[in-house]
């Protein structure tokens, strides 16, 4: 095995760019704010190749685009609750509704209360989405759907601050979808009927997702990547200005050392993730199959700071495992493992299409840490702490060089 030298100390750059990612806003795809961070993850991936002989490319991809106005709910007393559009929302003008509160919103839930679904605004509840016990926004809205359900509101737990997310997932939206903050649910459900309007328009549309290539020995690869979009409530700070920063200091890390290695490493940034792991499924989709078989691993970082304790998401690759947990005991590091196969980040695509494939994440099981604010307005840069960050970067560049270095095959124990 070549020898590799991890002892990797972050630059000041990761830093710097975790705050100039929040800076430039959400990241909502189709807006300025992603061509802005797209513009910055560019040049920093063209520094990176200049010095060290790498390549930078981009892969455009249609869409079908959408931008969200205001939405609200009118109360017949007169009472005006804001609500945020859910991504992906059909627009719709004072549609009169009853209100039916389903709690927590799950299938079970539609299923008991299947006579007063039918044309109604089901609120379901949103939960913290880092824990084996949840389930999945994505299902709460679909089993309102499939019950007839008119509009769908999903309903955050923190206090004043609406929720936001899309409501696309891998399609258009069928019903008009809105997040609400607690109290304006409980109003909501307390009037029983409500007169929903929310202002989306759409639009056919162009993105693209961000490559950098610095090739190994071998025609294998090493991926790590992280997506660039969010959402307009705030900065998308720890989902996931902390998953780029982090990809791009690890790339800084490494690129001298690559070009020894038998694997090469390739930063896949990818966009309209938060539309149902759209940027990463086109390109996985243009690959042809010998492309997913030279990914020996997929390091995917998605919200990785925000709270100091890191899990991997392992996706039905046993031999995973205990190369992680020596990577992390290497660095002094506990690392907890999750299991099943999750569609909650772009890891998934890569693990659907046979390559070994982990998504690294802060505060798993730890609903009382920071990370409940995403997808509010509360995903700001103050919530996430420096060290957290290098912590999670310092992990992700052992890792990769570990697995660029050498020549395990993750793909052993694996399900066909
Ligand atoms: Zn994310």
């Amino acid at each position: 095995m070549t020898e590799i030298a991890t002892d990797f100390t972050c630059t000041p750059a990761l830093w710097a760019d975790f705050r100039a990612l929040c800076g430039f806003g959400g990241r909502l795809c189709g807006t300025p704010s992603e061509d802005w961070a797209r513009d910055h993850l560019a040049a920093a991936l063209a520094a990176v190749a200049r010095a060290h002989g790498g390549t930078v490319s981009t892969l455009p991809m249609d869409y079908d685009g959408w931008t969200g106005g205001a939405a609200w709910l009118d109360l017949a007393d007169g009472t005006r609750l804001a609500a945020e559009p859910l991504v992906g929302s059909p627009p719709v003008r004072d549609l009169d509704l009853a209100v039916v509160d389903l709690g927590r919103g799950g299938p079970d839930e539609a299923a008991a209360n299947a006579d007063r679904v039918p044309g109604a605004l089901v609120l379901a509840r949103h939960e913290y989405m880092f824990s084996t016990r949840t389930i999945h926004r994505s299902r709460k809205f679909a089993a309102a759907v499939e019950r007839g359900a008119a509009a769908f509101a999903m309903v955050g737990p923190e206090p004043g601050r609406a929720v936001t997310g899309g409501a696309n997932f891998g399609g258009p939206a069928r019903v008009p979808a809105v997040g609400l903050a607690p109290e304006a649910a409980a109003r909501a459900a307390a009037a029983g009927r409500a007169r929903l309007t929310v202002e989306a328009a759409t639009a056919p549309a162009r993105t693209e997702n961000l490559f950098l290539d610095l090739p190994g020995r071998s025609r294998e690869w090493v991926v790590i990547s992280a997506h660039i979009d969010g959402h307009r409530l705030a900065q998308s700070a720890m989902d996931n200005a902390t998953g780029l920063a982090a990809a791009l200091e690890a790339a800084r890390l490494l690129a001298p050392q690559v070009a020894g290695w038998r694997r090469g490493l390739r930063v896949c940034l990818y966009t309209l993730e938060e539309w149902g792991l759209m940027g990463s499924a086109h390109h996985l989709a243009t690959q042809p199959a010998d492309a997913h078989r030279a990914v020996a691993l997929d390091i995917n970082l998605d919200s990785v700071a925000g709270d100091p304790h890191l899990a991997a998401m392992t996706s039905g690759f046993p031999a995973l495992e205990p190369f992680l947990a020596g990577a992390a005991a290497g660095l002094g590091l506990e690392l907890d493992f999750h299991r099943p196969l999750l569609r909650n980040s772009d890891h998934y695509n890569y693990a659907m299409a046979g390559i070994p494939a982990f998504r690294l994440v802060a505060g798993f099981e730890r609903p009382e840490s920071g990370l409940r604010f995403v997808l509010t307005d509360g995903d700001t840069v103050d919530r996430v702490d420096r060290t957290d960050l290098e912590r999670a970067t310092r992990l992700v560049a052992t890792v990769a060089a570990r697995a660029c270095a050498g020549d395990e095959d993750f793909r052993i124990g694996a399900a066909p």
